[in-house]
C-alpha cells in the first residue's frame, strides 16, 4: 500500500516556524478512526474493551481521546498506573499486566483497584504477602510454548519468552487462586509481535479459548475475561497489506461460536490490549536534513537521532521515509539517513532509494505513533524531542514540550554542578 504522509510540506513548514523540528506528530481523526473501527468489528461480544498498552505512547493528552471511547489502559508499571490515575481511572478500567513485578507496583495496582494479570505461580503468594489478600478478580498470562505458528510460518517462539505460565502451572494457579477466594478468571497471553495477518487473533483466540474450556472444566471456575493482549502489527513496509481489523473481528467471532458458546461460555468477555494497531501509523517523526556527507557511502544527516526514535537502531526496523514536498518524485538516489549520536547504528534508514535530498527538506519519517517517542533515552546527552497534535480542525496542539537541559540535569539537583549551570545562565539558554 501507498504510504502517504498526513501532513505536507506547507504545513510542517508553518508548524516549524513556532515548533522547530524535530518532533513527533500524531494525526486525532487517524487515532479516531482507529479505535471506531477496532470496536466495531468486536462488537458482538457484550463485554468487549480495549485496554490500550500505556507503554506504546505514554502521553496523557493523546489517552484521554482513547478515553472518550472507553478505552481502559494496560499498565506495566508504576508511572504508567500513575498516568492513568491522572486520567481519573480507577478499578476494572485499567488492566495491569506486568511482569518481575515490585511489590510496591503490586500495591499501587490494588489501592486503584486495576485488573491484576499475573505473569507467574509464584507471585500469587508474592501478591497475597504485599496486598494481604487475593483479589476476587485476577488473571493469569499463559505461554502454550513451542514455537507459535500460522499454519507452517513461524510467528515467534513463546517457549523462548519470559512470560506467562505453562499449562501446568496456570492450572495450579487457578485451583490455589480459587481456593483464595478469587471468582471470576481472566487468561491473557501474547504469543506474536507485530503480526501482519489477519489470521493472528482468531489463531491465539483458539488457543485461549481451548485453554480456558480447559481450565473452566478442570478447575470449576468461572472464567470471565480472555485478553488477547497486542501484536496485531502495522504495515511498516510499502509493500505489506495492513490488516483489516473488521476481518479480524469476524475470525475470532467465528472461533468464538465454535468453542465457547457450545460449552456454555458465550458471556466471556473478549478484551485487547492494542497498542502499535491503536496509534502506530498515526505518528510521524519529522525532522530536517542539516548535512551531506559522501564518502565511501552518501549520508544524509538530519536533526533527530536515535534517542527520538530507537526502532531501526535496536531491531534493525524498517520505517518508512517520505521527503515532503517530493513525494511524487522518482527516487534516485542511495543515502544511509543518520542521527548524530556517536553510535554508527544511528541511522533511520540504510542503502534506502530516496529523491535527491536538499538541506532544509523536511523528511517525514512514517509510522512513530507507537513505541517511538515512547522508547527515547538520553544516550549522549541528547534531548528528547517535543510531541504534537494535528487536531481535527487542523490546527496544531504541543502536548509534551521538548527536553531542555534542565531536564538532563535534573537528576543532579542537588549538587553543586546544577548550581553552577544555573549561576551561569547556561541552563536557562536553550529553549
Ligand atoms: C507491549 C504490550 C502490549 C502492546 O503491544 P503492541 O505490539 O503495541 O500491540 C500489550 N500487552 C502487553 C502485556 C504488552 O507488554
Amino acid at each position: 500500500m501507498e504510504k502517504r504522509p498526513f501532513l505536507t510540506k506547507e504545513q510542517v513548514k508553518e508548524i516549524s516556524e513556532t515548533y522547530p523540528t524535530p518532533f513527533h506528530i500524531y494525526n486525532e481523526k487517524g487515532i479516531r478512526e482507529t479505535i471506531k473501527a477496532l470496536k466495531e468489528a468486536f462488537s458482538w461480544n457484550k463485554g468487549f474493551k480495549e485496554y490500550f498498552a500505556v507503554k506504546a505512547t505514554p502521553n496523557p493528552y493523546l489517552m484521554e481521546i482513547l478515553r472518550e471511547y472507553d478505552c481502559g489502559f494496560d499498565c506495566s508499571s508504576y508511572a504508567e498506573l500513575m498516568l492513568s490515575e491522572a486520567l481519573g481511572l480507577k478499578g476494572h478500567d485499567i488492566m495491569f499486566s506486568s511482569n518481575n513485578t515490585p511489590a510496591k507496583d503490586y500495591a499501587y495496582a490494588n489501592k486503584l483497584g486495576a485488573i491484576i494479570n499475573l505473569d507467574d505461580i509464584t507471585h500469587i503468594d508474592f501478591l497475597e504477602e504485599t496486598i494481604g489478600k487475593i483479589p476476587e478478580t485476577i488473571s493469569c498470562r499463559f505461554n502454550p510454548g513451542g514455537l507459535f505458528k500460522i499454519s507452517t510460518d513461524i510467528m515467534d517462539n513463546p517457549g523462548d519468552a519470559k512470560y506467562g505460565m505453562t499449562p501446568e502451572q496456570i492450572e495450579e494457579a487457578f485451583m490455589i487462586l480459587k481456593e483464595k477466594g478469587a471468582k471470576n478468571f481472566g487468561i491473557h497471553a501474547f504469543l506474536a509481535s507485530n503480526t501482519v495477518t489477519n489470521e493472528y487473533y482468531p489463531t491465539l483466540a483458539k488457543v485461549l479459548f481451548e485453554e480456558a474450556l480447559r481450565l473452566a472444566k478442570k478447575c470449576d471456575v468461572h472464567i470471565k475475561f480472555i485478553n488477547l493482549s497486542g501484536g496485531i502489527g502495522i504495515p511498516y513496509r510499502p509493500d505489506q497489506e495492513p490488516n483489516d481489523i473488521k476481518v479480524i473481528g469476524e475470525g475470532v467471532r467465528k472461533v468464538y461460536e465454535e468453542v465457547l458458546v457450545p460449552a456454555g461460555m458465550g458471556d466471556v468477555e473478549i478484551y485487547t490490549e492494542l497498542g502499535r494497531f491503536m496509534l502506530g501509523p498515526h505518528g510521524a517523526l519529522v525532522t530536517t536534513a542539516i548535512h551531506e556527507k559522501n564518502t565511501y557511502k552518501n549520508y544524509i544527516g538530519v536533526d533527530a537521532c536515535a534517542v527520538d526514535l530507537m526502532r531501526p537502531a535496536m531491531y534493525g526496523a524498517y520505517h518508512h521515509i517520505s521527503v515532503l514536498g517530493k513525494e511524487k518524485e522518482v527516487a534516485t538516489r542511495t543515502y544511509d539517513v543518520t542521527g548524530s549520536l556517536c553510535e554508527n547504528n544511528d541511522k533511520f534508514a540504510i542503502d534506502r532509494q530516496l529523491p535527491e535530498i536538499e538541506m532544509g527538506d523536511f523528511l517525514y519519517i512514517h509510522d512513530t505513533g507507537a513505541h517511538g517517542y515512547a522508547m527515547g533515552y538520553n544516550y549522549n546527552g541528547k534531548l528528547k524531542s517535543a510531541e504534537l497534535l494535528l487536531q481535527e480542525d487542523g490546527s496544531v496542539k504541543l502536548i509534551r514540550r521538548a527536553e531542555k537541559p534542565k531536564d538532563y540535569f535534573a537528576t543532579f539537583d542537588e549538587s553543586p554542578y546544577y548550581e553552577k549551570l544555573v549561576r551561569t545562565g547556561r541552563m536557562e539558554e536553550m529553549k
